[in-house]
């Protein structure tokens, strides 16, 4: 049997409200995989969509990083990581290791909804309309 893959969700504070529309649009998909998360983006997500989502710690408290170790160690398949490209964050080097770590282990990386919605789509086969 093959492993269940394991998907990290992450989105800045402004990012959350579309990382819980696009959790719920793809829940059933999303039920499929194996969750985890920064710590508050983990709980909303949780919280909304009822699936179970394993939290890391918040991630200005340190949490991107526990994720990228996780890529680092190959536990982690994809991550979808709703970024604020509008506004500076206090973990901004966190943000960019995760980023780096992820093109190095080559691990899919979702940083907006639309290119969640085609890597989910290359699962579902369902891609949804813009
Ligand atoms: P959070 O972390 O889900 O705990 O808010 C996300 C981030 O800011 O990287």
């Amino acid at each position: 049997m093959q492993k269940q893959p394991t998907v990290a969700l992450i989105a800045h504070d402004n990012k959350k409200h579309e990382m819980i529309q696009w959790a719920l649009t793809n829940k059933d998909a999303l039920s499929e995989f194996k969750l985890c998360g920064t710590g508050t983006t983990a709980k909303l997500v949780a919280d909304a969509t009822g699936l179970n989502v394993k939290r890391y710690l918040s991630g200005p408290l340190g949490g991107d990083q526990q994720i990228g170790a996780k890529v680092a160690e190959g536990k982690i398949d994809m991550v979808i990581f709703f970024w604020d490209p509008l506004q500076m964050q206090p973990h901004d080097p966190d943000v960019k290791a995760l980023l780096r770590i992820s093109a190095l282990y080559d691990v899919p990386i979702a940083t907006n909804k639309r290119t969640a919605d085609y890597m989910i789509g290359a699962i579902t086969g369902h891609i949804p309309e813009k």
